[in-house]
């Protein structure tokens, strides 16, 4: 089972691979957008990263460290990946509500409540050029490979594979929602940096729980 110390784990592997991602974030952003989407990303999930890292396992259940988690990237982060994250990670804590560690199947759970609760807040649909063109496809594939009786590592295995394919789907999309949208078919030919990003926590979530 996964408990706290493992999501702490956890946050300190997205911060850490936000860093690292953070220019060519910026860089696709630079193309479409306003060039921060990198910095969003790494602000938001170094703060989530500091605050869990600093809640004591013995007393923080796992929905505590989403709710901070949560808190923080909201806090952090002034562009429009902000909330739309800070809802994901406050749905994510819903899931865990009331439990000491999560399942497997509290994980799959989990994604789909990512995807759900940024869907939610944003209002986009797939296909209109932003992360739930990658978020979407990644949750529905992880829920159909456990429906089919896989274990984690090869449900996370097929959502990524899915958002990959979902951001390198938004290549081929002109944007309708968030800012990108002022640009009409000049955003053709470009991938939408909130898909990549979303491809890099999944590939988080991935390779933590392998
Ligand atoms: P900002 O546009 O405020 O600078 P970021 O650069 O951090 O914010 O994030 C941009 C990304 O946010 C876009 O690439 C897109 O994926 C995502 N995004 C923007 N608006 C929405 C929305 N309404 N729903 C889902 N995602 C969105
Ligand atoms: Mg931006
Ligand atoms: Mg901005």
């Amino acid at each position: 089972t996964i408990g706290t110390e493992d999501l702490q784990a956890l946050f300190a592997r997205l911060a850490e691979a936000m860093a690292h991602e953070k220019d060519r974030l910026c860089a696709l952003d630079g193309v479409i957008g306003d060039a921060d989407h990198g910095i969003a990303m790494e602000l938001g999930f170094a703060a989530a990263a500091k605050a869990v890292s600093e809640l004591d396992p013995a007393t923080a259940d796992p929905t505590a460290v989403f709710n901070t988690a949560a808190k923080s990237f909201l806090n952090a982060v002034g562009a429009s990946s902000g909330p739309l994250y800070a809802t994901a990670l406050m749905r994510a804590g819903a899931v865990a509500k009331g439990k000491t560690s999560l399942s497997e199947d509290d994980m799959v759970d989990i994604m789909t409540a990512f995807a759900k609760g940024i869907q939610d807040r944003g209002k986009a649909e797939v296909g209109e050029k932003t992360m739930v063109d990658a978020w979407a496809p990644a949750a529905a594939a992880c829920r159909d490979a456990r429906d089919r009786g896989l274990p984690l590592a090869d449900c996370l295995a097929a959502g990524l594979a899915a958002a990959e394919a979902g951001a390198e789907a938004t290549k081929a999309m002109i944007a309708t929602k968030g800012r990108s949208s002022r640009l009409g078919d000049r955003a053709l030919g470009h991938m939408d940096p909130g898909a990549a990003s979303a491809v890099v926590v999944i590939s988080c979530f991935k390779s933590h729980f392998a």
